[in-house]
């Protein structure tokens, strides 16, 4: 989608800190990291929010939950411990209208989340 950030780092057009990429899908480095590790996990087929899924995205997001556990192995928090967070429109925070979950890791974090 034109002007869209999160479709410009997975076609190349903006440069990242990239971990993992395949058809589907895209895992970067967040540029202002709230852990140690902090990834992003996007669709390279742009939905605005998870309130834009829609059950043809099934699969697709199945496939985004299983890359963010993939991601934390490979950053070695999967035996400490990691969150996947996908915040959804104003109130939950959400800053980027392209879906993304995020992958955090490597401190204690807070119940419930601020
Ligand atoms: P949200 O607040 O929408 O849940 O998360 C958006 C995230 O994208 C934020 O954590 C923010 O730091 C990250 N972000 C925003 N713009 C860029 C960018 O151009 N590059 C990277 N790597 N991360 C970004
Ligand atoms: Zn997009």
């Amino acid at each position: 989608m034109l002007g869209c950030i999160f479709c410009k780092i997975a076609a190349g057009e903006r440069p990242a800190t990239i971990y993992y990429r395949d058809d589907r899908c895209i895992a970067f480095q967040d540029n202002r990291a709230q852990a140690p590790v902090h990834a992003l996990v996007i669709p390279r087929k742009h939905i605005s929010s998870l309130n834009e899924a829609g059950p043809e995205d099934a699969e697709l997001l199945g496939h985004l939950l299983s890359v963010a556990a993939r991601t934390a192995q490979e950053r070695g928090v999967h035996r400490s411990g990691f969150r996947v967070v996908i915040n959804t429109n104003p109130e939950a925070g959400q800053t980027v209208y392209h879906l993304h979950l995020h992958v955090l890791g490597g401190r204690t974090m807070d119940w419930p989340p601020g």
